[in-house]
């Protein structure tokens, strides 16, 4: 391997190929996944240049679900998404009272918007300048640019939360510890991520709809989460699962492998994820809660 491929989180050059997959979603341009053997990060390669990412994603999808539409798809989208929303509420409150609570990559601010209603007081961060719009004027909410992440007060925040954000985030290493300057001495981050090491991962492969090349330019597991806390000094509290991750990369990695029938293949496949994954706490995505270190 070439110097360029050592591992940007424990620095090992023992990188294999892991998958070749491409963009399924988009554009449909192949690329690889490679893993370090040493920590198990993997990664996307080659990653685009930064001033071209933004062309990889499509930001009308950010509004489509957000309108008024009919439909009983729709219908089951809005309810899930509504017990997604509480559940969050519910973890974060799990590990801090309501307080400061700033959610990075917040997108369209339905989050924040039901913790404003749970007596939290919130601020996003969204780089995406229509997300951002939709949310300050649907929801009232302050919403800044990315830039502003250097600029917003130290040590203020009881709660920091990366719902499927840190994935897509070029420098994870420096997000990481401008995030820790921002939470309170004994302030909570939680970091939702695809797991590249879970049974459905392992089940789909290059088809694996948690890939999501090339806007997820890091694929992360438990043992990487593990290794990523110990070199920045946080201490990894829990592990939660997100169960019905299972079924939704399913139901995507069935359509990429244009499957007849996606839907009952998903059903059996996200069922059968959750079951293996049980027993190691493997779940297809996980919520890492992570805490200052206290030495
Ligand atoms: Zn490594």
């Amino acid at each position: 391997m070439t110097s360029e491929m050592n591992c940007v989180l424990c620095k090992s050059n023992n990188v294999e190929l892991l998958f070749e997959t491409k963009d399924y979603f988009l554009t449909q341009e192949p690329f690889s996944i490679y893993r370090c053997v040493d920590c198990n990060y993997a990664f996307t390669h080659p990653i685009p240049p930064i001033n071209q990412l933004e062309k990889y994603y499509n930001s009308n999808d950010y509004l489509s679900h957000t309108a008024s539409e009919k439909g009983l798809l729709n219908k089951l989208y809005q309810l899930l998404r509504a017990i997604n929303l509480r559940r969050k509420e519910v973890i974060i409150s799990t590990y801090s009272d309501p307080g400061e609570l700033l959610d990075i990559g917040c997108g369209t601010g339905e989050f924040l918007n039901y913790c404003q209603s749970r007596n939290w007081s919130v601020t996003g961060v969204e780089p995406n300048q229509k997300a951002r719009q939709f949310a300050m004027e649907a929801y009232n909410l302050t919403v800044y640019p990315e830039e502003k992440l250097t600029q917003l007060p130290n040590e203020f925040y009881d709660t920091i939360t990366l719902w499927h954000v840190l994935e897509h985030v070029p420098d994870f290493n420096e997000r990481i510890n401008q995030i820790k300057k921002l939470t309170k001495p004994d302030g909570t981050i939680l970091l939702a991520l695809p797991n590249i090491d879970s049974p459905d991962a392992k089940k789909y492969g290059g088809f694996w709809a948690g890939l999501d090349v090339p806007r997820h330019l890091h694929h992360f597991s438990p043992t990487a989460i593990s290794k990523l806390a110990r070199l920045h000094k946080l201490d990894l509290v829990k592990s939660i699962p997100m169960k019905m991750d299972a079924y939704y990369v399913s139901l995507l990695s069935e359509k990429y492998l244009k499957n007849k029938i996606p839907f009952l293949n998903a059903a059996i496949n996200g069922f059968k994820s959750n079951r293996i994954a049980s027993n190691s706490n493997n779940f297809s995505s996980m919520i890492y809660v992570l805490k200052k270190s206290k030495s």
